[in-house]
């Protein structure tokens, strides 16, 4: 019989170490981050999203991943990544900014929205602003919603779908979603047919354990997600040693995302980007 050197034998014990990029490591991270998160009180949770927009090449795959986690219909986008262009030919530089509801922790839509429809929109204790579907129904609660938000971040879902008019309309737009932690499925016009549809940092997700799509799917490491009140997590950690500005704080909303700006010419550029929100 054939033996195996020793060597040999302690290297087949040993682990199986596949390189790792850093932003596998990231994802890793805040993937046990949020496992300890998940441990405490959802009261002692303090969910932020942080993006670092220079790492963005609108590669659109968040926008994507969004879509199809909450099988957003036509006129539905819950993540954006405009683009702002500035400078004149040779100096021309160009940012792109991911955006999603802000989840304000003051938030104008909510009031507004409760003032039509009471309890359609709450403020949860780690930070969300969550819609009911079953009470926030119909354009007008929408429209007072939407017209409050300085962040265009509400969309009204009105029942289409992009297969419509082919011959078949496709199983994948007909799937049920878990927004919320309930079943939603749209076919046949049930909610969220008919109401207004927005980012919800893929509460469903975190609450089974799982970073939000657009941060896992993000390959550029541009989107981080975390628990702020947690003093080691990547978030916090990030927010302590970089320089970070939210949109349009002098409303007095509190947004809960933060862009990393770490040079003059990217605070240049995002406060630009400001331009689209006004
Ligand atoms: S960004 Fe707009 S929709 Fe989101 S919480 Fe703020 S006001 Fe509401
Ligand atoms: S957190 Fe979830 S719902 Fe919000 S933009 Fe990202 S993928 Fe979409």
């Amino acid at each position: 019989m054939r033996t195996i050197p020793k060597e040999k034998r302690e290297m087949s014990r040993a682990p199986m170490i596949t390189p790792m990029t850093s932003r596998g490591q990231e994802l890793r991270r805040m993937q046990e981050e949020l496992k300890r998160a998940l441990k405490k009180p959802v009261e002692e949770r303090n969910w932020v999203m942080v993006v670092n927009p220079k790492k963005c090449t609108a590669c659109f795959a968040c926008v994507v991943a969004c879509m199809a986690e909450n099988v957003s219909p036509p006129g539905v986008s819950y993540r954006v990544v405009p683009e702002v262009e500035m400078g004149e030919y040779p100096q021309v530089s160009r940012t792109f900014m991911p955006t999603n509801c802000v989840q304000c922790d003051n938030p104008p839509c909510m009031k507004a929205a409760n003032a039509v429809k009471p309890e359609s929109l709450t403020k949860r204790p780690d930070g969300i602003v969550a819609i009911d579907y079953k009470k926030f129904r119909g354009r007008e609660v929408f429209e007072k919603a939407a017209q409050a938000c300085p962040y265009t971040a509400l969309y009204f879902d009105d029942g289409r779908f992009w297969t419509e008019g082919t011959p078949a309309l496709q199983p994948y737009e007909q799937v049920e979603n878990f927004e919320y932690g309930k079943r939603w499925g749209r076919v046949g016009g049930s909610p969220p047919v008919g109401t207004a549809r927005k980012c919800h940092f893929c509460l469903h997700r975190l609450n089974a354990g799982m970073l939000p799509a657009c941060v896992t799917t993000c390959d550029g490491g541009v989107t981080y997600f975390g628990d702020l009140n947690d003093p080691k997590s990547l978030v916090s950690e990030l927010l302590t040693t970089h320089r970070s500005l939210r949109l349009k704080v002098g409303l007095g909303t509190k947004p809960r995302v933060y862009y990393l700006v770490d040079d003059t010419q990217a605070a240049e550029n995002l406060k630009a980007c400001l331009a689209c929100h006004r």
